[in-house]
């Protein structure tokens, strides 16, 4: 891509009305765009991101047999009023139509799912299976001042899934704990499974959690085993598992795993017929990831003062090639933008001919792409190409076919 047609803008500015250093650091990088609190416009940068994100997640979610749906945001106000949140949740963004129908916009899809499935859930046989979707949500949150870890629109991948026996249930939710290690290592962040509240089945839920400075939540984790806590349940000095020393940090909560046992399936009166034809409800599990509170995350876990360092699973393109003037250093670095994209690796390539050479290395530290490749007249000189990567302070000078090589053979 090169930089000169790609729709967005550096600043050097914050943005003034940004507390959150996510949003200060996306927005200056040009990666979305504010609409209002709590509202993010993505542009091509920030789209990039979200959509590798929600494809790591999208892929882990398949290993454990997930299968994708999409379900309406517009939701019939019936349906929350069947399990009493029409009233009972407080964010709920509620519209009265022109003709006086009251619809609910969905913050998460209980109520959307557990109808739809009653047409395919009759016996023991159907069960167990999970469905997830990847899609927007609407929560009227009080506080919208965390960049995209609290949006009142968001992204958020959910998946249900539908048992027989309690059993049954422990068992995939132990697996679904492993899948959702799966997408944070992936995404280069450590995250702590953690107790909570609001388990309506056992005791606890369980919450993914990762520490950051700018975290919503307060954890304790254990110093000498993964244990980890939510301070809301617990003032824990003494880890309860190992007695190792509780140590306290603020947490950004990604992920959350609860058991809902037929919390559901009462009120829609979801039931199956076991191998003598009785009548029992429906044990049913959710599972949620916040896939634009990640990108935030993201974010927050990896910049430093002078921009974001993309975590290479993640990142909008790869490579960030610069040239830093025209003429022979052009064509040469015109060469070297061919190569690299016919090694399948993906390029934004910074070839503006009206932007200083300061500005170009601002720039590149702003936006943070894992590679850094300058083409100069310096670098000539040294026998070939200047290579630094974003998470790191000291450079190379290499070859073509030694910097081509980094980057895998030609196929
Ligand atoms: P929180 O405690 O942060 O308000 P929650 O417990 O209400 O979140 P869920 O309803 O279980 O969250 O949603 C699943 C996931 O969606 C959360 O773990 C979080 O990562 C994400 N999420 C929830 N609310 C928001 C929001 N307002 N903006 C961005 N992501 C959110
Ligand atoms: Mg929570």
């Amino acid at each position: 891509m090169f930089q000169s047609r790609l729709c967005t803008r550096t600043s050097r500015e914050s943005p003034k009305d940004e507390v959150a250093m996510n949003a200060q650091l996306l927005e200056r990088a040009g990666f979305v765009q504010k609409a209002m609190a709590g509202v993010y416009s993505y542009l091509p940068l920030g789209r990039k991101v979200l959509d590798a994100v929600e494809n790591i997640v999208r892929e882990e979610m398949v290993a454990v047999n997930g299968q994708e749906i999409f379900l309406p945001a517009l939701h019939p106000k019936e349906h929350w009023l069947a399990t009493g949140r029409w009233d009972g949740f407080d964010a709920l963004f509620k519209i009265t139509s022109r003709h006086d129908f009251e619809y609910a916009l969905g913050p998460t899809h209980e109520e959307m799912l557990v109808p739809t499935m009653k047409k395919y859930i009759q016996s023991y046989k159907d069960l167990p299976f999970s469905v997830f979707q990847i899609q927007t949500k609407f929560r009227d949150e009080a506080r919208a001042k965390s960049g995209l870890l609290r949006g009142r629109e968001f992204r958020m991948k959910d998946m249900y899934s539908f048992h027989a026996s309690s059993e049954s249930l422990d068992e995939y939710y132990e697996r679904v704990t492993y899948a959702y290690k799966n997408v944070f290592r992936r995404l280069g962040l450590t995250a702590y499974l953690t107790e909570a509240s609001g388990g309506t089945f056992s005791k606890y839920s369980h919450e993914f959690q990762v520490p950051i400075e700018t975290g919503e939540d307060t954890i304790f984790y254990c110093s000498g085993c993964d244990y980890a806590v939510n301070s809301e349940i617990s003032e824990q000095g003494i880890c309860t598992k190992c007695g190792g020393k509780g140590m306290e940090t603020k947490a950004s909560e990604v992920g959350n795993i609860f058991k809902l046992n037929t919390k559901y399936s009462d009120p829609f009166d979801l039931t199956f017929t076991d191998e003598s034809g009785e009548k029992h409800r429906v044990i049913m599990g959710c599972y949620g990831i916040g896939t634009s509170r990640l990108v935030g995350t993201i974010v927050e876990a990896h910049h430093d003062s002078d921009g974001i360092k993309w975590p290479e699973a993640v990142a909008p393109y790869a490579v960030h090639l610069l040239a830093l003037s025209g003429g022979e250093i052009r064509t040469k670095a015109d060469a070297l933008y061919s190569e690299l994209r016919a090694r399948g690796i993906s390029v934004l390539f910074d070839e503006r001919e009206d932007v200083s050479i300061g500005e170009k290395l601002k720039d590149s530290d702003l936006i943070g792409l894992p590679h850094r490749i300058i083409v100069s007249e310096k670098s000539l000189v040294n026998g070939g190409y200047e290579y630094k990567k974003r998470a790191e302070s000291t450079s190379v000078v290499l070859p073509q076919q030694e910097l081509l090589n980094l980057f895998g053979q030609h196929s």
